[in-house]
């Protein structure tokens, strides 16, 4: 594992410069086809169970260097050609059959045109005729004219993911995102004002969280989002796996969740009545919990998801008796 031998670099482009030197070998990728695609269900603004697209879009890696992102790793270092990411999305979409809902993601920003080539957007909506709703993923710093440009090509209406990461301000700048609170809000700010929804993203339990804070500050980020006019939230479990994240954990300054605190995060997200909140349970195996009550967990993680509601809680004489085991 690797070991964070001297004190996180304070500049952007040294902490840059460690985390790409603490990265393992991409996966092999293909850029005529999406590393990933399927359907799941997912409540939508009307309360309805919506079959939903995933399509996960190869394409040039991100150009931040966030220290918790794994992303990178299904991403090619060159651009696509104009047309790969159109036969991509229509490589999954006549593969899942109709749906009404489509999440395009791209281990980015779909408004870097160094990811997206922005030629490629009026095919794109062409091939998602027929769904009511598309949601993509950008850096705030990348919102502005081309999203209005997808929204005016698109039949269904559109919203936008964007990662707020915590909004603990000191972490939200150690964990080199190069974007504030403020020019957060600024983007939701303007996706409202030209009529865009907005889904934020949360981490649970960031590095340079400590486990005690974990909850708290997950809650305010929440708050925060729906401040911010979002219509979302959905929270990611903190997770190791990208080289940077191990040597934060070895020195300390990560902590793997448990998945006790994520429940309690989602019970008072649903809580609050802003908005629906989501959690991402794609990695869910790296969560801490008790092997006697992992599974009866997850499943109602996976209910909250579905019914945006809030589950019984789970009565579990071993995880009260004794500390959650790795
Ligand atoms: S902005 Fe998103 S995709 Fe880019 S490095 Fe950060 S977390 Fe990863
Ligand atoms: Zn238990």
């Amino acid at each position: 594992m690797p070991v964070l031998t001297e004190p996180y670099p304070e500049s952007r482009s040294r902490r840059d410069s460690w985390i790409l030197s603490l990265r393992q070998d991409r996966n092999p990728v293909d850029p005529r086809r999406p590393y990933g695609f399927f359907v799941e269900e997912e409540m939508d603004l009307r309360g309805h169970l919506a079959r939903t697209a995933v399509i996960m879009l190869t394409n040039r890696e991100c150009p931040w260097r966030c220290v918790m992102c794994d992303l990178w790793k299904n991403t090619l270092t060159d651009s696509v050609p104009p047309g790969a990411i159109t036969k991509q999305v229509e490589f999954a979409m006549d593969r899942l059959g109709p749906v009404e809902v489509v999440k395009l993601y791209n281990s980015g920003s779909f408004f870097d045109p160094r990811a997206v080539p922005v030629e490629d957007y009026a095919a794109v909506a062409d091939r998602l005729r027929g769904s009511r709703h598309v949601i993509v993923e950008s850096h705030p710093a990348l919102v502005g004219d081309r999203v209005l440009r997808l929204r005016d090509l698109l039949q269904g209406t559109l919203e936008v993911a964007l990662g707020l990461e915590t909004a603990q301000p000191e972490v939200l700048q150690k964990l080199n995102k190069g974007m504030t609170l403020e020019q957060f809000a600024q983007a939701c700010d303007y996706l409202r004002g030209i009529g865009i929804g907005v889904r934020a993203f949360v981490i649970v339990q960031p590095p340079f969280t400590p486990e005690r804070e974990a909850g708290y500050w997950a809650k305010r980020s929440i708050d925060f989002a729906f401040d911010c006019g979002a219509g979302a939230v959905s929270l990611i479990p903190a997770r190791a796996g990208n080289g940077a994240m191990e040597a934060l954990q070895t020195s300390g300054a990560f902590e793997p969740l448990r998945i006790t605190t994520v429940e309690e995060v989602m019970e008072y997200g649903l809580t609050q009545k802003r908005g629906r909140v989501f959690v991402d349970l794609w990695d869910a195996q790296l969560m801490r919990a008790c092997a006697g009550c992992r599974e009866l967990r997850l499943e109602r993680l996976r209910w909250m998801n579905r019914q945006q509601r809030t589950a019984l809680a789970i009565d579990c004489k071993d995880c009260q008796d004794a500390p959650a085991t790795v």
